[in-house]
């Protein structure tokens, strides 16, 4: 199973570069084993006249990574010549924990027909049959059988019921998460906030490589992260300098190409400088620029109870 996911921010990058770029990341993560695979990628909604330009396109296939690649470039109603300045895709190797290997359980998962929020998966959610039953009861409809759903469902939930239109796309996530039991590696796409990126993990891993204008030109600049910063090569796992619920960012709007991964081994080849986030870790990149920030869980409480009094 894998995660793998890549933003380009004002690096004019072709659509056929962009699919390219998500494959070669799901052939780097093969070698762990899974059973289907599928992408989310922009692009304009094919069976609708409405000219939604957020929309977001998933292929999904049982099997392996090479069937997918073929179905992504004979997708033709997308121009793979199409050169865009921001794009942000996210590609999935499954390994089925809850449901059989199928399209339809493959990831990525999303909240609704309209694909409003979809969302890749690593680990498992234990509490999702509870979870599961309470959003049937608010009208929202499942269509597979996997622990994930529940995700990205419970994510159009707390939108649905936002208090104002102000809420950020981290926001809305910090909530979702205070709510899962189990493991998990997420990155997360919405039609609501395009070129926005968030992802975040407990228990299974994932790092982010930056690769910036800077490193473009070949002058090394060292990025921040927190108080700390850290030079060339691997971050050391469990950084001790890191403090809860601090702030920073990298980026500065700037040209910068961001790469999501379970694994170091699909971002060595595009970059060397990897942030490992840690459990409750929420990162987020809205404008080009990264942010990631631990949030406090409030352990103990009734996940169901809680989502009540969000209402
Ligand atoms: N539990 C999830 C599922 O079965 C994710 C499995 C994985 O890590 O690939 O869909």
């Amino acid at each position: 199973c894998g995660i793998f996911a890549y933003l380009n921010h004002q690096v004019p990058r072709t659509r056929k570069e962009i699919f390219e770029t998500l494959v070669k990341g799901l052939q780097r993560l093969e070698y762990r084993g899974y059973d289907s695979a599928g992408v989310a990628v922009d692009g304009p909604n094919k069976t609708s006249t409405d000219s939604n330009n957020n929309y977001i396109r998933l292929i999904k296939k049982k099997g392996k990574v090479k069937a997918l690649d073929e179905e992504l470039h004979k997708n033709n109603s997308l121009d793979l010549e199409e050169e865009l300045s921001t794009h942000f895709g996210l590609a999935h190797t499954r390994w089925a924990t809850h449901g059989e290997p199928s399209a339809l359980n493959s990831h990525p998962q999303r909240s609704d027909k309209n694909n409003e929020f979809v969302v890749i998966h690593n680990g498992i959610i234990t509490n999702y049959k509870e979870l599961k039953e309470y959003l049937i009861t608010k009208g929202y409809e499942f269509e597979s059988e996997t622990d994930t759903e529940v995700i990205p469902k419970l994510l159009k939930y707390v939108y649905d019921n936002r208090e104002n239109d102000k809420v950020t796309f981290s926001t809305l996530v910090e909530r979702v998460i205070q709510q899962l039991e189990g493991a998990f590696a997420l990155v997360f796409k919405s039609q609501h906030y395009p070129g926005d990126a968030v992802a975040t993990r407990r228990g299974s891993p994932l790092l982010i490589g930056v690769r910036s204008e800077h490193e473009l030109l070949t002058e090394q600049i060292p990025i921040q992260y927190n108080s700390g910063q850290f030079k060339e090569g691997v971050q050391e796992k469990n950084s001790h300098n890191r403090s809860d619920s601090s702030i920073n960012s990298v980026g500065d709007g700037r040209a910068v190409e961001y790469y999501f991964a379970s694994d170091a081994s699909a971002i060595i080849e595009h970059t060397n400088k990897v942030l490992y986030l840690e459990d409750d870790d929420v990162a987020v990149v809205t404008g080009g620029k990264l942010s990631i920030h631990r949030i406090n869980r409030q352990a103990g409480e009734d996940p169901v109870r809680a989502i009540q009094t969000l209402q």
